[in-house]
């Protein structure tokens, strides 16, 4: 399992670098350890070495693991992001099982989530995915609608709308990554502006591959998998 620390340093590492280049304090970027496809024994060896917060991208995988890492008295509670899309029949699970979705993208999701979230749990904090780069295939909001949707999702009380959430294509070279990742944070920046949510401070972007140029322009949540777990192999 050493390697896992070695990995989770090094990850750290890179934040720490991009924060400080880009002249914002040392803990200003929260990581989020993406451990999809990962068994709950690497979720525990990661969550020894510290880090608390894990993204899930499949509801059904991501639940089997919150409960039987929850059962064992000797790990940590940790907090659990749902960075996959959300379907209507899956979001009774999310509501139950989650603390975060990322990934909210129609007002008829968050009304589901809001009114499946139990009671006896803090609210669920949620950001809007904002379609900054893509067609219309791909998930997430055109940047022109976020504000209509945050706009009904601050109104929902068992969700707490924190920020936006943006999973750009792939591009070469530092300047077009920071270049694609501000034009999300010019969204955010806007819905701040406009609508100011209480708890509106979460910009989740950034991956393995393009860390640093998010951080350049503005993230304050990063998703790692393949950095901190290693590559992932898919069942076919
Ligand atoms: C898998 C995934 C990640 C992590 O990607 P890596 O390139 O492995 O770091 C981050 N965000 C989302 C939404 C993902 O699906």
């Amino acid at each position: 399992m050493t390697h896992l620390s070695d990995n989770l340093s090094h990850v750290q590492a890179r934040i720490a670098a991009a924060s400080m280049a880009s002249g914002r304090g040392l803990g200003s970027v929260h990581l989020l350890a993406v451990s999809k496809t990962f068994g709950a024994d690497d979720v525990r060896a990661v969550a020894a070495c510290g880090q608390r917060d894990f993204g899930e991208n499949y509801i059904q995988e991501g639940v089997e693991k919150i409960t039987k890492l929850a059962a064992q008295t000797h790990t940590p509670a940790l907090v659990w992001h749902c960075i996959g899309p959300v379907q209507s029949n899956k979001t009774k699970l999310v509501a139950e099982h989650f603390d975060w979705v990322h990934t909210l993208d129609r007002l008829k999701i968050a009304q589901r989530l809001n009114d499946q979230r139990p009671p006896h749990l803090p609210a669920l904090q949620v950001c809007i995915q904002v379609n900054i780069d893509g067609g219309d295939t791909k998930s997430g909001v055109a940047a022109t609608e976020v504000l209509a949707l945050a706009r009904e999702v601050a109104k929902l009380p068992r969700l707490t709308l924190r920020g936006l959430m943006t999973i750009p294509d792939p591009v070469d070279g530092f300047d077009a990554q920071v270049a694609v990742h501000s034009k999300a944070r010019a969204v955010f920046d806007q819905v701040k502006a406009a609508l100011n949510p209480p708890q509106f401070d979460t910009l989740s972007m950034g991956m393995t591959g393009d860390l640093e140029a998010a951080i350049q322009a503005g993230s304050t949540l990063v998703r790692v998998g393949t950095a901190i777990f290693g590559g992932r192999t898919y069942p076919a």
